[in-house]
């Protein structure tokens, strides 16, 4: 019998087994950590970039033009500027909300089980920071099968 390439995964495309893994086992270790106290997150942040990162909130489906944009360059985290997400492994989902296959390494994006609204789902934070992202589904195309639906308000797009 041939080895299953597919059973394990590069750091740079994780897949769905490595996510409930991770959700289960805990996640690879962040590069660095930025830790700030509310009242410094509340000054930095607008008010609804505060309500998603800090408050797992979900910004409406459709609100962004992020979600159409697929210009070259990387997506780094509103809170601490980690890069979180490279445009290359963005893709037209119809979700509504920016969508990706994998992030740029492993240990940026971390992935807890969120049991909350009655469903369980994977939700994906900054590792560095911990800001709420957005969830993670393993409905996503190729490479990773995976698609990051991320809320616009979490990230901040280098020019
Ligand atoms: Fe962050």
């Amino acid at each position: 019998m041939p080895v299953n390439d597919n059973a394990s995964s590069t750091a740079e495309t994780p897949n769905w087994g490595d996510v409930i893994r991770w959700a289960n086992h805990g996640n690879p270790p962040p590069p660095r950590r930025v830790e700030k106290t509310d009242a410094q997150w509340r000054e930095q942040l607008t008010d609804q970039q505060y309500r998603v990162t800090r408050e797992s909130g979900t910004e409406p489906a459709h609100s962004s033009a992020m979600c159409s944009l697929f210009e070259p360059g990387r997506y780094r985290c509103v809170c601490c500027d980690t890069e979180l997400f490279d445009s290359k492994s963005k893709f037209k989902s119809q979700s509504g909300w920016p969508s990706f296959t994998s992030p740029v390494a492993e240990g940026v994006v971390g992935y807890r089980l969120d049991d909350s609204y009655g469903m369980r789902r994977i939700e994906n934070t900054c590792q560095v920071c911990d800001a709420h992202l957005g969830h993670v589904f393993p409905d996503g195309p190729e490479p990773s099968g995976l698609r990051f639906c991320i809320n616009a308000l979490s990230l901040k797009k280098d020019a």
